[in-house]
């Protein structure tokens, strides 16, 4: 059987929700998370939930306020968590999400 170890050498760490060090790296200082700021035109927004449900870090939820069209547009419960990834914005059939990149941040040891 062969192992085979995937060793990602990008700065950008996405998805890291589930992610926990088992110690802190050794690169710890070098390593930094970008950062966006998610807008969205509410009433673009047809309520599939596309975005709220591929968000890596799982900070959209559909709101409770209706649009002109009567559906509920996202919402973002924790914008400091978004980690400029645009899944939101790439997936949502309607243009209704854009991301404005915020720069990057260093990573908490
Ligand atoms: S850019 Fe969109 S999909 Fe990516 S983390 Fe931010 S809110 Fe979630
Ligand atoms: S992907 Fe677009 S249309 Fe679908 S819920 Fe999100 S904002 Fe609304």
């Amino acid at each position: 059987m062969t192992l085979v170890l995937c060793i990602c050498s990008t700065k950008k760490i996405i998805g890291e929700r589930d992610m926990e060090f088992w110690r802190t790296p050794l690169n710890v200082a070098d390593v930094s998370v970008p950062r966006g700021k998610v807008n969205v035109i509410d009433d673009r927004c047809k309520g599939c939930g596309y975005c709220v449900e591929y968000c890596p870090k799982g900070i959209l939820e559909l709101s409770d306020r209706f649009n002109v069209k009567g559906y509920h547009p996202p919402t973002v419960t924790d914008p400091e968590q978004c980690v400029d990834c645009k899944l939101c914005e790439m997936l949502c059939p309607e243009f209704a999400v854009w991301v404005v990149s915020q720069g990057e941040v260093a990573i908490e040891s």
